[in-house]
């Protein structure tokens, strides 16, 4: 334990006059805390708050971690649909045969570009998000 807080202490406290963590003197004491405390720097008396420490910890954000794809996923998507906008959009279906720059619409996915074909029966397909692979017809 620590030593019992007396009037006369010094302690670390908040000054918002001085907007800093400063040193106080402790000049009145209830219960073993304290309930007044003057800044040593500026004299300035104010109650005694406790330092919340939870406040501090709730304040940590969680940053969300999204893999970055290499170069920029939605410049290189919209340069495929550039390249291949003179093609005419395939709805998609797992029984349809695609050839890579084939513009590929997908119910859930929306509008995508081949970019390669994944032997047997499968293809890679750039959509807004990422590049998913898909099935498609096997090659005959
Ligand atoms: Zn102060």
């Amino acid at each position: 334990m620590a030593s019992p807080i007396t009037a006369g202490k010094e302690l670390k406290h908040y000054c918002p006059r001085c907007a800093l963590d400063l040193w106080h003197t402790v000049i009145a004491v209830m219960n073993q805390q304290p309930v007044r405390v003057r800044c040593n720097t500026c004299k300035g008396e104010r109650n005694y708050r406790a330092p919340k420490v939870q406040e501090i910890v709730g304040q940590r954000k969680r940053v969300e971690s999204r893999p970055k794809a290499s170069g920029s996923h939605p410049d290189f998507y919209q340069q495929k649909l550039r390249d291949a906008a003179m093609r005419t959009p395939k709805k998609y279906s797992a029984l349809e045969s695609f050839e890579p720059e084939d513009v590929v619409v997908h119910p859930t996915f929306g509008k995508g570009v081949v970019l390669k074909l994944v032997f047997p029966d499968r293809m890679d397909v750039i959509f807004q998000d990422s590049v998913r692979t898909l099935v498609r017809k096997a090659a005959e």
